[in-house]
C-alpha cells in the first residue's frame, strides 16, 4: 500500500485547516483553526481499487511569518496551494508560495495543485474570477479546483485529483 503525504500551503486564513479537517473528518467550524494540535491528519481512500493512504499536514500558524522551514516541506509528494477566492491578496501570494517550494524541495518531485476555496460566499463579495485562477494554474501547467470548506463543494475532487496525478508516477501503479 502506499503513503501518500500532501501539504497545505497558502496565506493563514484562506481555509487550510478547514479544508484539512473538511476532508479527514467530514466536520466544518466558523472559527480560525489556530488550535489544531496536530501536524497531520490521515484518510484512507481507494483509487483504482488501489488502497492508499494519504497523510495531509497542516501548517500551525507559521505562514503568518513567512517562516515554514524546509522541514515541512521534506518528504512532500503533493502540495496544494490555496488561496481565498474573496482575498485578492492570498491569490497574489500563490507566487510567493510556488517560489517558497521551489526553493525548500529541490531535491525531489512535487506535484501541485490549484485551489480557490470559500467559493460558497456571496459573488459580491468574491475578489478573484474562476478565469483568473484557471490562467494562474495553466501558466504553472498544474490543476485548479474552486472549493468550498463550508459546503463540501469540490474538496475530495481537489485531494483525489492530486492524489491521482502522484500515484501515476509511484513505481507499482
Ligand atoms: P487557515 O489559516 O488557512 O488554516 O484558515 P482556517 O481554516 O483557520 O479558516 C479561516 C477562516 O475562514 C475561518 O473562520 C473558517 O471558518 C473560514 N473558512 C474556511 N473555509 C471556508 C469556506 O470554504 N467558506 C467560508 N465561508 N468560510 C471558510
Ligand atoms: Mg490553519
Amino acid at each position: 500500500d502506499h503513503l501518500i503525504k500532501l501539504l497545505l500551503i497558502g496565506d493563514s486564513g484562506v481555509g487550510k485547516s478547514s479544508l484539512l479537517l473538511r476532508f479527514s473528518d467530514s466536520y466544518f467550524t466558523t472559527s480560525y483553526i489556530t488550535t489544531l494540535g496536530i501536524d497531520y491528519k490521515n484518510r484512507a481512500i481507494e483509487l483504482d481499487g488501489k488502497k492508499i493512504m494519504l497523510q495531509v499536514w497542516d501548517t500551525a500558524g507559521q505562514e503568518r511569518f513567512r517562516t515554514i522551514t524546509t522541514a515541512y516541506y521534506r518528504g512532500a509528494m503533493g502540495i496544494l496551494l490555496v488561496y481565498d477566492v474573496t482575498d485578492e491578496s492570498s491569490f497574489n501570494n500563490i507566487t510567493n508560495w510556488i517560489r517558497s517550494i521551489e526553493q525548500h524541495s529541490s531535491d525531489n518531485i512535487v506535484n501541485k495543485i490549484l485551489v480557490g476555496n470559500k467559493v460558497d460566499m456571496d459573488e459580491s463579495k468574491r475578489a478573484v474570477p474562476f478565469s483568473k485562477g484557471q490562467a494562474l494554474a495553466n501558466k504553472y501547467g498544474i490543476k485548479f479546483f474552486e472549493t468550498s470548506a463550508k459546503t463540501n463543494l469540490n474538496v475530495d475532487e481537489a485531494f483525489f485529483s492530486i492524489a491521482r496525478d502522484i500515484k501515476q508516477r509511484l513505481p507499482d501503479s
